[in-house]
């Protein structure tokens, strides 16, 4: 399925999320040479030779599903402090996540590209802010592992310069000099950033938060994202506690005291978004500055709900995140739509969120966070053929009267195939390119690793 080979998935309900948002009950995506040629109603009736036919009658066929907050190397961390608040959780991991190494992120980045590709995710982002001392080239690890399972990547080389010792949270050993963090991030976007229509890999510019960078930092890192072009991202406005923690440090909001740093506009985006008041979405608005909802991770901390219904009307662009596995185990980036929607109308009533809304969130939304949203996000002529084809015929789903409902509120369908650019990445259900069961096994190795480093003491 690459070169000038044609491929045409027919039979299938078509959701385009289009300019018009068309959805053909019976229709066929031509995938040719990694592009999306073609989105038509009906079934496909050519004959010719060269064209493989792809019957997915009984399945909905969807952009493949964008996730845009993440920490894949939290897949060596799973079910630790599980019934914590973010700062004790915070302080519990810290010194564990202190013993990352490449080969750690590697394994355990791999796994967790691997079981969100597994939910239809084709394009994933990872928020990495960890870099221990003598850890190597982490970024490099999980761009590798990335390639290794097949997903389209987006990789933010993240930071923290505010240590304990300076009055930040985390220990100073997993903190870095302003020095070493911009030259470590000017190096991986001089060496991973693709900017062409048909890239991989971008990267973007991520320190870490609020309450584990300084002022210096944050201003310093704004000004190279733009001197580079790329994309700025961080936590913000995740708790209540760090709310507090600005307006004691800083005197200021959240919101505030990041656009005293140049940290709103267009080319920025924000993971979570939860505590904002009315004047922080207006200003979020007027800025284009987006925001990651990880519902499910912020319901696993008690964080608190997004104001999802608000943000959108006020015009505020809002893609979705798993968020790290250390406080969403399931990783699920199709859940994600339903639990945005659950907890949208749990708060804001029956209309909150609809069903394409947050199907929409999941895929064009998250495109735009990206700045990706020309190539990816929806099933257009032209576009990237990153592609989701859910089986909709099974016990779980078959005679639904609405598939989009299926997807959304129904239990996460079989996924039958899935392209990035019109390579398969999942066949059947397993990853098309990787063993499964290796997978596995390197991602219990890493969370073993991780607890407990070997050490290697120097011969006397
Ligand atoms: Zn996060």
């Amino acid at each position: 399925m690459s070169g000038h080979q044609v491929t045409v998935i027919s039979g299938a309900t078509v959701v385009t999320m289009d300019q018009e948002r068309h959805e053909y009950p019976v229709g066929h995506v031509v995938v040719d040479g990694g592009r999306v040629r073609s989105v038509s109603p009906g079934p496909y009736v050519g004959t010719r030779d060269d064209v493989e036919v792809i019957d997915a009658t009984g399945c909905v066929v969807t952009p493949g599903l964008v996730n845009t907050h993440h920490h894949l190397y939290q897949w060596a961390t799973r079910g630790y402090a599980v019934d914590a608040t973010l700062f004790e959780w915070l302080t519990e991991l810290y010194p564990i996540w202190g013993n990352l190494d490449e080969d750690i992120i590697r394994r355990a980045g791999a796994a967790a590209i691997g079981q969100l590709a597994r939910s239809g995710c084709t394009t994933v982002m990872d928020h990495h802010y960890v870099f221990p001392r003598d850890g190597g080239d982490l970024l490099g690890a999980e761009i590798a592992a990335a390639a290794e399972v097949g997903v389209r990547f987006f990789a933010t080389r993240g930071s923290m310069d505010l240590g304990e010792s300076d009055g930040g949270l985390p220990p100073d050993h997993v903190v870095e000099s302003i020095d070493e963090i911009l030259r470590g991030t000017a190096a991986a976007i001089d060496r991973h950033h693709d900017p062409s229509p048909d890239s991989l890999v971008r990267v973007g510019v991520a320190p870490c938060s609020p309450f584990s960078v300084t002022a210096d930092l944050l201003r310093e890192a704004a000004a190279l994202a733009r001197d580079r072009g790329v994309r700025l991202h961080t936590h913000v406005a995740e708790t209540v506690d760090e709310e507090d923690f600005c307006r004691e440090r800083f005197g200021q909001s959240p919101i505030d005291y990041m656009e005293s740093l140049g940290w709103l506009g267009p080319d920025v985006w924000f993971a979570h978004g939860i505590h904002f008041d009315d004047n922080a979405i207006r200003t979020l608005a007027r800025t284009g500055t987006g925001v990651a909802h990880c519902p499910s991770s912020n319901a696993r901390l008690g964080a608190g709900i997004c104001r999802t219904r608000d943000l959108l009307d006020a015009g505020v662009p809002v893609g979705l995140g798993v968020d790290g596995a250390a406080s969403n185990e399931a990783t699920s980036l199709l859940e994600e739509a339903r639990h945005a929607l659950l907890f949208a109308r749990a708060t804001g009533g029956p209309t909150a969120l609809g069903v394409r809304q947050a199907l929409e969130a999941a895929t064009l939304g998250g495109a735009r966070l990206l700045g990706w949203d020309d190539q990816i996000g929806s099933l257009e002529p032209g576009k990237q053929a990153d592609i989701a084809v859910w089986r909709t015929d099974t016990m779980a789903h078959a005679g639904i009267a609405d598939p989009v409902a299926g997807l959304v509120l129904g239990t996460p369908p079989p996924l039958e195939l899935s392209l990035v650019a019109g390579r398969p990445l999942v066949r059947k259900g397993r990853l098309a390119r990787v063993d499964e069961a290796t997978l596995a096994a390197g991602a219990a190795e890493a969370s073993t690793r991780i607890e407990h480093p070997p050490r290697v003491l120097p011969r006397v």
